[in-house]
């Protein structure tokens, strides 16, 4: 049975029982920032367990992308020495959120195993939580094994948590023996070796696992509202078994891949060498995570996903450099994954170059990084040596670690190779040191705010300030109240009950209609008034709980806790930044109409004067294709289409195309901004009301600032009128100086052409005349003479560029044929000196030590060949006196 088949037979079975079919999510879970990936076909659905969300069907079935890398369930190590664990893998799972419970599951997925995929009883055995008597009677009635292998195990196996905290359960677990032909060995012996192997976890969901407190270390079981079924069947392992192979890495999943990767390397999978066995799988397995990834929106970088991505691309390069990769490889595996599984996720086609090109550049730059590391250490080593040491210390090896950013494996097997000891313990000492400091600095940036929110929220909760500035920019007749106010001391934040005139400070509000930041448009800016008194607001944030911040400044009277004010917004601005930010949303539409779907935001600012937007892309764009992004902008602007703002379910806005952002929480309901027609995206931010409003929109610049990653600048409204009429005064300024400005803008481009021609016939008629003078003309004598037979020619010469000078000097040493030339020239305040000798001469008179003596005269230095050298000097005025050291200096040359 082919892999794509044990997908489709598994769909099938379950949705003619009544099960959803439903697309595997992305691997970054939406609206979950406690969990970096989907780790299980039950994440998407952990709001239906938890009942915060009811689901829209009581069952579903999926087959979901997983990563293991990080938190409770980390594969990572496991990779490459066992054959059936994977950082990236396929789970087939199917679900019922509240509706059959333990006697469906396990007789479906008996009928399942048994029938559809025809595994023989012999080779099967079920396990269940020894406290699951329930689940050991339904085994033991529902399906023909007998009760010797229906086992009861202990909660290290038969307990399954998706994390520390979240939905739990009791767990019934299905194994295959994989040799039944051998003699049976113990369970663990089986279990640890592979030979009994776990193919699906059937979760009998039954408990949340509070956070931990005082009194409940582990934190407490709380029972499920109804209780639930998750199932999860690796498709690896799955595939393995129906495929009759006794590792994942055979199936039709893996063997192409591996296959590939060994001819690259110019190997053999299972060739006999079982390190390069291992790193072959390393680098297939970690191939599909990080182009699964890749195709995710997750883009490489120092923390997060990024950082969790860049060392399983780097740990792949590693791999690959002990089994012989000079050069970067990995990117060349992207279109083999992509025959494998490409027809199964559309998503690998659509991201397949981008993906490439990331992972080229990020190889190419991590190869430099290790290359130059690796130089250091040897470098290091070498004076280590020398002084008769044979430790790096641990202080030198953080600083290679850190600042080179070198692998601490490639300095320890350097070191093993040179017979050096690495100082593990000082390096740990070291790295943890920087652990804390940067633990402290990110700290800092986020104490502004946790500061303010604990000093502004006290023990006793605000509720979230409500948002009334999406259609207004001002709130009148006192409407808003101030709840709490505070003010900085020494840089810290104090509560406080009044703000003074000339005082700054923080105000809450009941409801606002100012705009924190946030979605990357920048606060509202504007004035707080009231009775007797105003304050500028200058910026506004927002916490996690929803509690909006204006940092005001008080101009006059006192602000006061329960105060009624004013709001007024700077309105220009706003409306400004709102044009900033609708475009925004149409350069993201144009862009992925222009380049293609693989573009993906990678971040935005949208101020008022200015937006930049972030996007994936594998490379800078055409000029023309750049125009095309502009005019497509430009285009839906002038339809002045209106806005269409919608709050409605995530499930639903998603299905109706709109684009999230990866890494992005959002919330059961969301806010959806449409243009009708050209894009439609999920979004808090403030927004014209109709495209129109935006006027102009006019890209400033583009260019990368990471690898895959690419920035435009661009410039709406008044702004962008302004830019255009920047440009307009300094190009009439332009033409004015250069004396062009008659005629239209064709014929003063010709004329610009015209100015530069001359230029260049004037430059190469001065060029000619010099050398005339020099060479030829009536002054040719001067400086003439013969020095113990030898001719010598020392002259100063007309300023000329440094390349002319060396010309002059050449030209003069092939006119007197035999002798010495040297020539000087003076600027303002240097001077330069050339010296040619030829050729029969350079055994008596060398050009470099004639010109070291005469560079001493002029108060500078400088040396060169035998038959050419050339020096420079800060005394102009010695110039006469050097040229008229030649004689003696040639003379001194001569009598040696
Ligand atoms: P194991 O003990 O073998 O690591 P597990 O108990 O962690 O497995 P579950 O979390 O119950 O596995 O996941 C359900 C199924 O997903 C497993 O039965 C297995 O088929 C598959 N699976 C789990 N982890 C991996 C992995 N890293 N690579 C491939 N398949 C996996
Ligand atoms: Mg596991």
């Amino acid at each position: 049975m082919k892999s794509s088949d044990i997908r489709r037979s598994f769909l099938d079975f379950w949705s003619a029982r009544g099960h959803r079919v439903v697309p595997s999510a992305p691997l970054v879970p939406h609206g979950d920032p406690s969990l970096l990936f989907v780790n299980a076909g039950m994440v998407p659905f952990k709001n239906y367990f938890l009942g915060q969300e009811p689901p829209p069907s009581p069952r579903a079935v999926s087959v979901q992308k997983c990563v293991r890398v990080s938190g409770k369930h980390n594969d990572l190590e496991n990779v490459g020495p066992s054959v059936r664990h994977h950082t990236f893998f396929e789970m087939l799972g199917n679900f019922s959120f509240g509706d059959y419970f333990k006697e469906e599951a396990i007789r479906g997925a008996w009928e399942l195993v048994t029938r559809v995929w025809g595994i023989p009883v012999e080779r099967l055995t079920a396990t269940v939580f020894e406290e699951d008597d329930e689940a050991h009677a339904l085994w033991l009635a529902l399906s023909s094994l007998p009760p010797e292998r229906v086992r009861r195990c202990g909660r290290e196996d038969n307990f399954w948590a998706m994390g520390e905290t979240g939905p739990c359960g009791p767990c019934s677990e299905i194994f295959v023996d994989l040799h039944p032909e051998r003699p049976p060995v113990p369970w663990q012996e089986g279990t640890g070796s592979g030979r009994y192997l776990e193919i699906w976890n059937l979760v009998f969901m039954q408990y949340e696992r509070a956070a931990p407190a005082a009194g409940s270390p582990s934190g407490e079981l709380h029972p499920l509202p109804r209780p639930s079924i998750d199932t999860g069947a690796g498709l690896e392992r799955v595939a393995s078994v129906l495929q009759g192979v006794d590792s994942n890495y055979d199936t039709d999943l893996f063997r192409p891949l591996l296959a590939a990767a060994a001819e690259l390397a110019g190997i053999r999978y299972g060739g006999g060498d079982p390190e390069s066995d291992v790193a072959l799988r390393v680098i297939a397995d970690h191939l599909r995570a990080v182009t699964f990834l890749l195709a995710d929106g997750v883009i490489p970088g120092n923390e997060g996903r990024g950082y969790v991505l860049r060392r399983l691309l780097r740990r792949a390069v590693r791999h690959g450099m002990r089994i012989g990769f000079e050069e970067p490889f990995l990117h060349r595996l992207v279109p083999v994954l992509g025959e494998v599984m490409g027809a199964d996720y559309i998503e690998l086609a659509a991201t397949r170059q981008a993906s490439m090109a990331t992972l080229q550049a990020e190889e190419e730059k991590f190869r430099s990084t290790v290359a130059n590391g690796a130089r250091q250490v040897q470098e290091e080593i070498e004076r280590l040596r020398a002084a008769g040491q044979s430790t790096l210390p641990g202080p030198m090896v953080f600083r290679l670690y850190d600042t080179y950013g070198l692998p601490i494996d490639v300095i320890r097997e350097i070191a093993e190779e040179e017979r050096f000891r690495v100082d593990e313990a000082g390096f740990s000492a070291a790295l943890e040191t920087q652990r804390e400091q940067s633990r402290r600095a990110t700290q800092e940036v986020q104490s502004r705010l946790a500061a303010l929110r604990e000093v502004v929220r006290g023990h006793a909760d605000i509720a979230e300030t409500r948002f009334e500035g999406y259609d207004r920019t001002e709130l009148l007749g006192g409407q808003a109240e101030v709840v709490r106010l505070a003010a900085w001391k020494d840089g810290a934040p104090v509560r406080v009950a009044t703000l003074s005139a000339g005082q700054s400070g923080v105000a809450v509000l009941d409801q606002t209609v100012y705009y924190p930041e946030s979605g990357g448009q920048v606060g509202d800016s504007g004035r707080i008034v009231w009775d007797g008194g105003s304050a500028r607001v200058a910026d506004t944030q927002k916490d996690g709980a929803g509690v909006i911040y204006h940092f005001v400044e008080v101009e006059e009277g006192e602000l006061s806790r329960h105060a009624r004010v004013d709001l007024r917004v700077d309105h220009e601005l706003r409306l400004a930044t709102q044009r900033n930010h609708t475009a925004t949303h149409l350069l993201h539409a144009a862009l992925r109409q222009v380049l293609g779907k693989s573009v993906r935001q990678a971040g935005s600012l949208v101020a008022p004067d200015r937006l930049r937007f972030d996007f994936t892309y594998h490379r800078g764009l055409f000029r023309k294709e750049q125009e095309e992004v502009e005019d497509l902008v430009n285009e839906w602007i002038r339809r002045a289409v209106p806005t269409d703002v919608v709050s409605r379910s995530y499930q639903e806005a998603i299905a109706a195309g709109a684009m999230a952002l990866f890494g992005e929480k959002y919330g059961d309901r969301v806010r959806t901004v449409a243009v009708p027609g050209f894009s439609l995206e999920l979004c808090g931010g403030c927004h014209v009301h109709s495209t129109g409003e935006i006027g102009l929109f006019l890209v400033e610049s583009e260019r990368g600032v990471a690898s895959g990653v690419r920035r435009i600048e661009a410039v709406t409204g008044a702004y962008a009128l302004a830019e255009v009429r920047r440009l307009r005064t300094a190009y009439s300024e332009l033409v004015a100086r250069l004396g062009i400005r008659s005629g239209d803008y064709e014929q003063q481009l010709q004329k610009a052409e015209q100015l530069r021609q001359q230029r260049d016939q004037l430059e190469h008629e001065m060029r000619r005349l010099r050398m005339q003078l020099v060479s030829g003309g009536p002054a040719a004598a001067d400086g003439e003479m013969m020095v113990d037979g030898v001719r010598v020619l020392a002259r100063e010469v007309p300023p000329a560029p440094a390349g002319e000078l060396r010309d002059m000097a050449d030209a003069l040493r092939a006119k007197i044929g035999s002798g010495v030339v040297v020539i000087g020239t003076r600027g303002e305040d240097t001077v330069s000196l050339v010296a040619a000798v030829s050729k029969d001469l350079t055994a008596r008179i060398k050009a470099g030590e004639l010109v070291k003596t005469l560079s001493s005269v002029v108060g500078g230095r400088g040396g060169g060949r035998a038959d050419f050298a050339q020096a420079g000097g800060r005394e102009p005025d010695k110039l006469p006196q050097a040229l008229a050291a030649v004689e003696a200096a040639v003379r001194e040359q001569l009598a040696r």
